[in-house]
C-alpha cells in the first residue's frame, strides 16, 4: 500500500453530518467541504454548500442527464478560497451521487484536475457519497496519485440505513 496518499481522518459524527446533508438534498446532489486544522490528522467540521446545479440555473450544464455536476454557489466559492489560507482550511470536498454509486466519475475528475499541468486543482481530498431512495449506500475518499496520474481510492466508508439508529 505504499505510495498511496494518506487519508485525512473523518470522525463518525462528521460523516453523519455529510450523510444527513446527502439525504436532505436527495434526489439532487449535495456538495460541501470538511475543514480542520492545517496539517492536522482529522477534519473537525462540515461546511455544507448550496448546490447551484441542483437548481438548474447553470447555463452550461442544466438539463444534463444522470451524470450531474455539483457547482458551489459564488458565495461558497469565495468562502472556500478565503479558507484555504487560514489555520482551519477546507481539507476534503464532498458530494453525493443520487444513483447510489460512490465512484469518481469523469466529470468529477475534470472538475478536480488542474487542466493546465495535471495534479489537483485544489489542495484537498475528495469524498463521494453514494445514496439512493432508501439508504446511504457508502462513501469513498479519493486523492490524487502521482504514480497513477489520476485520482485513486484511499479509504472506503460504510453507508447507513435510515431509521435504524446511529
Ligand atoms: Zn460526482
Amino acid at each position: 500500500m505504499s505510495g498511496l496518499p494518506k487519508p485525512i481522518g473523518i470522525p463518525q459524527t462528521i460523516l453523519d453530518d455529510v450523510y444527513a446533508h446527502a439525504r436532505d438534498a436527495f434526489p439532487a446532489e449535495a456538495c460541501g467541504w470538511l475543514e480542520g486544522p492545517k496539517n492536522g490528522a482529522d477534519v473537525t467540521h462540515a461546511h455544507p454548500c448550496e448546490n447551484v446545479q441542483s437548481q438548474g440555473t447553470h447555463p452550461t450544464v442544466a438539463g444534463r442527464g444522470e451524470e450531474r455536476a455539483y457547482i458551489f454557489s459564488a458565495a461558497d466559492v469565495i468562502a472556500f478560497n478565503e479558507g484555504i489560507d487560514t489555520d482551519e482550511p477546507p481539507r476534503i470536498i464532498y458530494h453525493s451521487h443520487p444513483n447510489g454509486r460512490a465512484y469518481f466519475s469523469d466529470t468529477d475528475t475534470n472538475v478536480a484536475t488542474n487542466q493546465w499541468d495535471g495534479g489537483k486543482m485544489y489542495p484537498v481530498q475528495q469524498l463521494v457519497v453514494g445514496i439512493d431512495a432508501t439508504r446511504v449506500v457508502g462513501a469513498v475518499l479519493f486523492d490524487w496519485s502521482d504514480d497513477a496520474q489520476g485520482f485513486v481510492e484511499i479509504q472506503r466508508f460504510q453507508g447507513k440505513v435510515p431509521f435504524l439508529g446511529k
